[in-house]
């Protein structure tokens, strides 16, 4: 959860007629698309969800009292929230990030071992939140792994001083990283509590708290977070760059590559933190649709459908334009981003030429050698390649257009592949 308001909102509102809310988004001109009299070719932007906060049973938030900011409903959190993220993953054909605190998940008491990592310090007691809810929405997590990915975000969210809880677990207000070995025993922990509740494997997203976190080194630690939990398995960061510190150290706009980790900008939210049961509206502003819980949420259980449905009905047109796509996992996600920003199209008569050239430089980013493309066209058109596998051929038909979705394979790893069209 973040402190911020919808405070980019309204001027991006002015761009909802590109189809997207940021104009660099848009890229006729640019590298990422090329069209001649008839044919248009896009990399597609893919897009991600990405959920906070899941995690608590209590909606209370807490921070007036000490307490963490949690997620600001007006009711417990119940299995049925977690069916939500499911649904609108299953819904959707992706599967969301859950970035999840798991502190309300300790059924021993083990957090007492580590004062500064909730607001009862030694004195804590998590009995109140033990129950067959615990065990319900592990289920649903673990049977539905193809549209629930459990993301990294905390143990209690936030870090306490002595009595006084500070923002947020990871980084200070400014970006420092905290204490290294404050940072490595909060990790440990929400590994002992995923354990202790059988969630699987350490996951390999991660979310920062309250988005505080820094680029590369911070303060006069040796190491940099993004390091830290690339030990633990992470390879991909996803959080504003707004309120990153040191974001201009992110080499490509879109990301950065910070101790070999993917670090990758959300950009702005649709909704506030605690906006809750409410319909989805607006434009996405980049390529992570970020959303905390209660956005996802209906302040009856019974009627979470009801806003994932709106969820749904807001993003899938997102895959039937040919500048974005939804993409089906984190990895297929960064390897069409990595794709986007520096991969280059360009149209010559009967065929186009791929150049890969700037892309091969960040090979171990990517997790295969397939790139997906989207061609609008007045025609129908065939596409044959010698230099690269195409596969995976989609089709839509318009009221006077085709739109092809076409999956690139480079195995051969050229720096530079021609794909040849023509009239069907
Ligand atoms: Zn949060």
């Amino acid at each position: 959860m973040q402190n911020m308001t919808r405070r980019e909102f309204t001027k991006n509102s002015a761009l909802m007629g590109a189809g997207l809310a940021a104009s660099n988004f848009v890229a006729f001109g640019g590298t990422r698309s090329a069209r001649n009299a008839d044919i248009s070719v896009f990399i597609p932007l893919p897009i991600q969800i990405v959920i906070d906060d899941v995690g608590w049973w209590s909606g209370e938030d807490g921070h007036k009292s000490q307490q963490p900011f949690r997620t600001g409903i007006s009711r417990n959190h119940v299995p049925a929230d977690y069916q939500a993220i499911v649904d609108l993953g299953t819904k959707l054909g992706v599967r969301p990030q859950a970035a999840t605190i798991l502190c309300e998940w300790d059924r021993e008491n083990i957090l007492r071992e580590v004062p500064t990592i909730t607001w009862m310090r030694e004195k804590w007691d998590n009995s109140k939140w033990v129950g067959p809810w615990l065990d319900e929405a592990a289920d649903i997590i673990r049977n539905n792994q193809n549209h629930y990915e459990l993301t990294l975000h905390g143990v209690g969210h936030e870090y306490w001083q002595d009595e006084n809880m500070t923002r947020a677990e990871w980084a200070d207000s400014s970006g420092q990283m905290r204490p290294l070995d404050q940072v490595e025993l909060h990790l440990d922990y929400f590994e002992k509590l995923l354990d202790q509740n059988q969630l699987g494997p350490f996951p390999t997203s991660f979310v920062p708290t309250a988005f505080l976190h820094g680029f590369g080194l911070t303060g006069n630690h040796q190491i940099s977070m993004a390091e830290v939990v690339k030990k633990r398995g992470i390879d991909y960061i996803n959080t504003p760059f707004n309120d990153m510190y040191n974001a201009e150290g992110a080499q490509f706009g879109l990301f950065g590559i910070d101790s070999g980790v993917i670090t990758i900008d959300r950009g702005e939210d649709l909704f506030d933190w605690n906006d809750f049961g409410e319909r989805p509206s607006g434009v996405l502003a980049g390529p992570t649709c970020g959303l905390h819980w209660p956005n996802l949420l209906h302040e009856d259980p019974l009627g979470n459908a009801e806003i994932v449905d709106a969820w749904v009905n807001l993003l899938k047109p997102y895959n039937d334009k040919p500048e974005t796509i939804l993409a089906e996992n984190s990895s297929l996600f960064r390897n069409q981003l990595v794709h986007y920003v520096c991969t280059k199209v360009q149209i010559r008569k009967d065929k186009f030429e791929i150049d890969f050239l700037e892309t091969n430089t960040l090979n171990d980013q990517l997790s295969n050698k397939q790139l997906t493309l989207k061609i609008e066209s007045e025609r129908a058109l065939t596409f044959n390649s010698e230099d690269v596998t195409l596969s995976k051929l989609k089709t839509a038909q318009g009221k006077d257009s085709y739109l092809y979705t076409l999956v690139i394979d480079n195995a051969k790893d050229h720096d530079k592949a021609v794909v040849k069209f023509e009239t069907l």
